[in-house]
Parts: C-alpha cells; structure tokens; sequence
C-alpha cells in the first residue's frame, strides 16, 4: 500500500458539468474534481482523479513541511512559501515530465484495477497521446501492467 492509499481521510469535492477541458473526461485541481455528467457512474475514472487528489495533499504536506522547517530554522522571509505548497503538486505536474508521468501512471493504475473496463487499451492510447509524456505504446503498455 503506497503511502497515497495511506491518507485514507481523504477530502475531496466533485461536480458534475460540461465544463472540462476538452477532450477529457475530467479534471482535478487540487481537492476539487470536475466530470462530465456522463460518466457519473465510472467508479475507475472517479479514482482516477481521486489518486491526483492524494497526489496534490501529498505534495501539500511536503510543501507545508519544508516551509515549516526553514521558516524556523532560516529566516521568517520564508513565510511566503506556504502559500506556493498549494500549487506545488500542479506546477510539478505541468513543468516536470518525470513527475507527471507518474502521476498519471499511478492514476490509470488505480483506474484499471478498479474500473472493470472490458478493455484496458484506452489507458494506453491516452498516455501516449494525451499528456506529452514522450511515451510509445510499448512504454506505456509495460508502465501499467508489468
Ligand atoms: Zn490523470
């Protein structure tokens, strides 16, 4: 069980809308999941967004930390960097190709485990098309099921 399964208190919000990013099922920033309406019923893609949840309170944590830690033992000028834990998970996740790989691995993952699809082959049409990973079909075949 990684340590993302571990934060089992997991607070998150959902709403259901057309209002995604086009030609995605759904998107999460922060604690807060948007979905198209449609696919309300889709237990695989709703954990999904749910492990980028974990993802971004994971990120928090460590953001929150390492400002604790040199505000106190550094400088109170670093006060400023509790706000940016928000966004650490999210500009990682758009800056750092590494980063967001995994993440989105860990994510279909979860979603494959979960969803009960007849096929899982969307999974890897999606990472090799969709996030700019610089993956092949065989790259992203074996990142989700070896
Ligand atoms: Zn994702």
């Amino acid at each position: 069980m990684s340590i993302f399964e571990n934060l089992q208190m997991l607070i998150f919000g959902i709403k259901y809308t057309e209002n995604v990013i086009p030609g995605f099922a759904a998107t999460t920033k922060g604690p807060f999941i948007k979905m198209l309406p449609i696919y309300k019923y889709d237990a695989g893609l709703l954990e999904h967004e749910k492990v980028h949840v974990r993802q971004w309170y994971a990120l928090l944590a460590i953001g929150v930390l390492i400002s604790t830690l040199l505000t106190l033992l550094v400088s109170l000028s670093f006060l400023p960097l509790y706000g940016l834990s928000l966004f650490l998970h999210q500009s990682l996740y758009k800056f750092i190709r590494p980063y967001r790989r995994w993440c989105e691995v860990q994510a279909y993952r979860k979603q494959i485990a979960v969803g009960g699809y007849i096929s899982n082959d969307f999974a890897v049409t999606t990472l090799v098309e969709k996030y700019d990973l610089n993956l092949s079909a065989d790259e992203a075949q074996a990142l989700l099921f070896d």
